[in-house]
């Protein structure tokens, strides 16, 4: 379990993300389960398990299966540290991920009849999640990976029973600050500003600059 692929792709300088800092994780009983809507160049949900000092991360594009069977495709992605789970924000532009986090659910999970280690590496990893808007059961399922494919995909399959889907309101809804996607994109975008090495005050001097240079012309 490393954090050197989540470190690597980003430049904590210009990113609030969290540090590349392992945590520590509960030995038995509830884990915690974090899903992190992201609009970054696509749409998706990374869902994220605390498991061995780390999160376990799969980008999901289509959202997640709600009726008995159904399946969606998740990615396996990069460790990302356990503090991430709180990260709420924008990512600036021109960096890894930029876009908008919204922290869209989070509670705890077991691992029915198993713990989460092993049965990660058996590629099923069958789930009982108590979340805000997730609850009951989906069972992740690893795919057969294709030669030379670097990233590793899964199924999430919902399991047990159907369970109600997630309606438009709640989906643009953060499970820790009530904010919409808009509100969170316009609260982190004045930071931004202001922390870029650009201040927007020579930003507008440059803008001011160049229309006079055309108007000029
Ligand atoms: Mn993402």
């Amino acid at each position: 379990m490393s954090l050197q692929e989540y470190k690597a792709k980003r430049d904590f300088k210009q990113t609030a993300e969290p540090p590349a800092r392992r945590g520590r994780t509960t030995k038995n009983g509830t884990w915690s389960f974090v899903v992190q809507k992201h609009a970054a160049s696509h749409l998706h949900y990374d869902f994220r398990l605390e498991m061995d000092g780390v999160l376990k991360s799969w980008a999901v594009p289509k959202g997640f299966p709600y009726l008995k069977g159904d399946r969606r495709l998740a990615m396996q992605v990069e460790d990302h540290p356990v503090d991430y789970g709180g990260f709420e924000g924008t990512i600036p532009a021109g960096n890894y991920g930029a876009g908008t986090v919204m922290l869209w659910d989070f509670g705890s999970y077991d691992v029915v009849g198993g713990d989460p280690s092993s049965a990660l590496a058996a590629g099923k990893v069958p789930l009982e999640l108590q979340g805000k808007k997730m609850k009951g059961r989906w069972t992740l399922v690893r795919m057969k990976p294709k030669d030379g494919e670097p990233k590793v995909a899964w199924l999430m399959i919902k399991s047990e029973t159907d369970t109600k889907p997630i309606s438009a309101r709640a989906d643009d809804k953060s499970a820790k600050s009530g904010r919409t996607m808009k509100q969170i994109a316009g609260a982190n975008g004045k930071i931004w500003k202001s922390s870029r090495k650009s201040s927007s005050g020579s930003t507008l001097k440059e803008k001011i600059r160049a229309i006079l240079a055309k108007a000029e012309k």
